[in-house]
């Protein structure tokens, strides 16, 4: 028997109202919340597994009073607590560095007041990341970033970077087209990086996609598919962890709160994939899903994930400073 590979678990704790706001419904902003269900219930199911994990919280969440019996809850039962962004804004990647630093203070602070855990480790809202969110996160002495989602979408995040920043001159833009392919290129690796801004350094976990094909692999689509075929999505899910395996790709996965929720559980949410599926029917197949995984790999948590990275000798990505 060889010894099992590394790989981490770790659940966006989205709230009812972060996913109205993407959305566009009316009523997001008094904040409509299922923590105080999906909290117990996910923490439950993964007592029952013997399972660590890291939940990334949203900000917002951790300043509403409400909200702090569900959260507590989640370091009381030894679970890493990773930063998840204040307002949940999936163009994150367009905030100043003044913005980002504020939204950086506001989450910390918000979160200090459920526990005591520092936090180390971040995820952008809906994947987005820039050169800016890295720099700031290594000056507040992140230990990791995991807002990587690898697909094909380089040529397109510089085409945009250009059409934001107009009053460059040709040798800058020269200049940003190196730093921006170094940077982009982390978006194509599906294996855990660094990368060094300065002197210090990050570690970067992607959230895993398919190898080679690079379609999604987090339990949401993999539900979404069992609604077409079980054996389809079962047969998905089993190829994925071996391509993994055999390509030494470490994978991290990612749970959602939806995948512990029905329709009935969030009624306003009813729009979304899989939603017409019994709570039951769901975490029998996350379940499922888990137990694969396991078989395979060591499941960590991301803090974990990202020490083990970090020790390995592995190519760096470097993040040149913007000019201030
Ligand atoms: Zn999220």
């Amino acid at each position: 028997m060889s010894e099992k590979q590394i790989a981490s678990l770790s659940l966006d704790l989205d709230n009812k109202w972060s996913y109205m706001k993407t959305h566009g419904d009316a009523g997001w902003e008094s904040f409509p919340t299922y923590l105080e269900t999906v909290v117990p219930r996910s923490l439950e199911f993964l007592r029952e597994r013997k399972l660590k994990i890291t939940y990334f919280i949203v900000g917002q969440d951790a300043a509403r009073e409400e909200n702090h019996e569900a959260l507590t809850q989640i370091s009381d039962a030894q679970h890493e607590i990773g930063n998840h962004s204040f307002n949940h804004e999936p163009w994150l990647h367009l905030y100043s560095k003044t913005e980002l630093e504020t939204e950086f203070e506001r989450t910390e602070e918000a979160i200090s007041k459920i526990t005591n855990q520092k936090l180390v480790g971040f995820r952008g809202p809906g994947y987005s990341l820039s050169p800016t969110v890295l720099e700031v996160l290594a000056e507040r002495n992140y230990e990791y970033d995991c807002s990587t989602l690898p697909t094909y979408i380089a040529p397109l995040a510089r085409a945009y970077y250009f059409f934001k920043s107009p009053e460059m001159t040709d040798e800058e833009r020269e200049k940003r087209k190196k730093l921006f392919g170094k940077f982009s290129d982390g978006f194509q690796s599906l294996k855990p990086y660094k990368w060094q801004i300065g002197e210090k350094s990050l570690v970067e976990i992607p959230v895993t996609t398919l190898p080679v094909f690079k379609t999604p692999i987090h339990a949401s689509y993999v539900i979404y598919l069992s609604t077409f075929s079980k054996s389809l999505a079962r047969a998905y899910w089993k190829t994925a962890v071996e391509m993994c395996r055999l390509s030494g790709t470490q994978l991290s996965l990612l749970l959602h709160p939806l995948d512990f929720l029905s329709g009935e559980d969030a009624p306003e949410l009813k729009f979304f994939p899989a939603m017409n599926l019994p709570v039951e029917q769901k975490l029998e197949f996350v379940s499922e899903i888990l137990e694969t995984f396991g078989e395979k790999f060591e499941i960590v948590n991301m803090r974990q994930h990202a020490a083990t990275v970090r020790r390995e000798n592995i190519k760096s990505l470097i993040v040149e400073r913007a000019k201030s």
